[in-house]
């Protein structure tokens, strides 16, 4: 079992799916990224993604990233400036634990599914989606 190969490609689709739905509430950008190890601590590792990713590049800074790390069993929910401005504190924790239960039963897929659709709901208040909206930063999953 591999980053890669975690998701199947049905699930990998159904989350990019989730991602296409999340986006038709927020102007938020959402990604899932899937590495397979990370040495240190998810937050940091999620951080360094983010950037890799450019995604501190959207207009308003309201990139979310969700880092998972397959053969570590770690994971994280980041969100950029834009967000963390402007939500209250326990705003990713909330999304974090709901996930976690789903993890530990096993549902990988519905955990990110769940954490891709809260998160569209939840920015929706703060980053509404716009009627021109442009999609800053691709769906597709991204990998180590
Ligand atoms: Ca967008
Ligand atoms: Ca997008």
């Amino acid at each position: 079992m591999t980053a890669r190969n975690f998701f199947s490609k049905l699930e990998i689709k159904k989350i990019v799916a989730a991602i296409q739905e999340a986006e038709k509430d927020t102007s938020g950008e959402i990604r899932v990224h899937i590495d397979n190890f990370c040495k240190g601590d998810a937050i940091e590792r999620a951080t360094e993604v983010f950037f890799k990713l450019k995604m501190n590049e959207t207009a308003q800074r309201n990139g979310v990233l969700i880092y998972l790390a397959v053969k570590d069993h770690k994971f994280a929910i980041i969100g950029d400036e834009g967000i963390n401005n402007v939500v209250e504190n326990d705003f990713w924790k909330d999304i974090k634990n709901d996930m976690t239960q789903s993890f530990r039963n096993n549902l990988f897929t519905d955990g990110i599914i769940y954490g891709v659709l809260r998160c569209g709901k939840k920015l929706k208040a703060y980053f509404p989606h716009q009627e021109n909206d442009i999609d800053e930063l691709s769906n597709e999953i991204s990998f180590e």
